[in-house]
């Protein structure tokens, strides 16, 4: 096993006068943190953000309801929101004007002098992010969850110049991040699967996987590569970092393995995986990305063990929320696309009755028949995709299918049908905005009208 001790040094910040493009809440940490290290700065937004009222604190200057594009003279670097596609007027007219255009994740990457887990992937990241920074921490040293989990890497860098040592920063890395990176290079990096998603941003799943194996892309010997040796696009991977291979395959020969239900470290037992309170496959392969980040920071295998049993679920992902006379209900409502159902289905041992559809993202549907002609029992659809979900599991052969009005017409239904032994699964499939704020709405909505149920 590769150790990583400490941080390596980073480049200085590009060149001001900078100009923050979206500001919201990784764009404000960006604009404040360049702030407080003395550069010259600005921020627009094409919108109307809902609060500025940190930015308006910090003295830096701002416009809203702007292109961007008038604010360009004289700056030498734009920092562009992951929000903001690269054919936003403003970034376009910044790169014909050969002006630099980095991401946030690139500022606090540079900013902060502490040892750098960077996570990537389609699916477990937030998961695999707090795991991450929770075994380091149960190991008795100090680190931060950063990054997509809500808390900017540039709010990391401000705390540490403030004095808060951040010990390690565990990051979660978007494909967004990682494509406005330049020399970005942490010293552990995870990528845990590449699957369609945000299609309708990378254009193709080539430059999707680009931007994703820009986590690798400039690390250098004293680094650490990990890997999923399951995922075909990884095999035969060649990156100058030290590689730790993790497998949930029979007989593979990867560090990080699986014999039955025993996770194994070059062969020597780590724990078995129903000690850990995260449920299903997809969370072994997690928790193993995440023991094979902090084994390579040196906290020891015992430590490791004894972290992946207290790691408590994360909400709405495969959370298990309650069981009422024998069925259990489980929120998965962050599986906004098909592979994260599909992990949530094949994960499941109990007949499930799976509730599925939200807002169109232009994927097929047709990868889940095989895994919900085997492993539900009944579907219950909601939303814009009820229609197209319901025609294309037609072949499934169910012998429950409903249509449902909303949310709370299908946890009753579902609930309802469900006996004993099985469970009622909220996986959608699909994102939330046709009916919610956005999955954390959509997850607390199914626990509340599954309490109702139980009152
Ligand atoms: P991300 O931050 O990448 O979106 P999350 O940890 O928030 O990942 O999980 C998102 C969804 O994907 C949840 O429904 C979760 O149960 C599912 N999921 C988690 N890990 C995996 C995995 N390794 N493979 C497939 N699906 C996963």
């Amino acid at each position: 096993m590769e150790y990583v001790r400490s941080s390596k040094v980073r480049p200085p910040l590009p060149e001001g006068p900078f100009l923050v493009v979206g500001l919201a809440r990784s764009g404000i940490a960006a604009a404040r943190a360049l702030k407080a290290h003395g550069q010259a700065v600005f921020g627009v937004d094409s919108g109307e953000p809902a609060d500025l009222s940190a930015l308006r604190d910090s003295g830096v200057g701002f416009e809203t309801s702007v292109t961007g594009v008038e604010r360009l003279d004289g700056v030498s670097t734009v920092v562009k929101s992951p929000g903001v596609p690269a054919s936003a007027e403003v970034i376009v007219e910044a790169r014909r004007r050969g002006i630099r255009v980095l991401g946030e994740l690139e500022i606090g990457w540079r900013l902060l002098d502490a040892p750098f887990v960077a996570i990537t992937g389609t699916n477990g990241k937030t998961t695999t992010t707090e795991l991450t920074a929770h075994l380091i921490r149960s190991a008795g040293r100090p680190a931060a969850a950063a990054g997509n989990v809500g808390h900017p890497v540039c709010e990391v860098a401000m705390a540490a110049a403030g004095g808060t040592d951040a010990g390690t920063v565990v990051c979660e890395c978007s494909s967004f991040q990682l494509e406005d990176s330049e020399a970005f290079s942490p010293e552990v990096a995870a990528l845990l699967n590449v699957r369609p998603d945000h299609l309708d941003r990378h254009g193709d799943m080539e430059s999707y996987r680009d931007a994703k194996l820009k986590i690798f892309a400039n690390q250098d010997e004293g680094d650490v590569a990990v890997l999923n040796r399951d995922e075909p696009g990884q095999a035969g991977l060649e990156t100058v970092a030290a590689q730790i291979g993790f497998s949930t395959s029979d007989g593979t020969d990867a560090t990080i393995a699986l014999d039955g239900d025993r996770i194994l470290v070059d062969g020597e037992p780590l724990l078995d995986a129903h000690e850990m309170r995260i449920l299903g496959r997809h969370n072994v392969a997690n928790a193993m990305a995440g023991a094979a980040c902090a084994l390579a920071l040196g906290v020891s295998s015992e430590d490791v063990a004894a972290g992946l049993k207290t790691f408590p679920p994360v909400p709405h992902r495969y959370e298990p929320v309650a069981e009422i006379e024998g069925v259990l209900f489980i929120n998965d409502s962050k599986a906004t696309n098909v592979d994260a159902t599909l992990a949530a289905i094949e994960s499941s041992d109990r007949p499930l009755h799976l509730i599925l559809g939200g807002s169109a993202k232009g994927e097929p549907f047709d990868d889940l028949v095989p895994a919900v002609a085997t492993g539900c029992r009944g579907v219950y659809l909601i939303g814009e995709t009820a229609d197209e979900i319901g025609s294309t599991l037609e072949p499934a052969g169910l012998e429950i299918v409903r249509y449902c009005e909303d949310l709370e017409a299908a946890v009753s239904e579902a609930a309802g049908a469900a006996t004993p032994g099985e469970a009622v699964l909220l996986s959608p499939a699909c994102a939330s905005f046709d009916q919610f704020e956005n999955y954390e709405d959509r997850g607390e909505s199914f626990r509340r009208f599954v309490e109702a149920l139980d009152g």
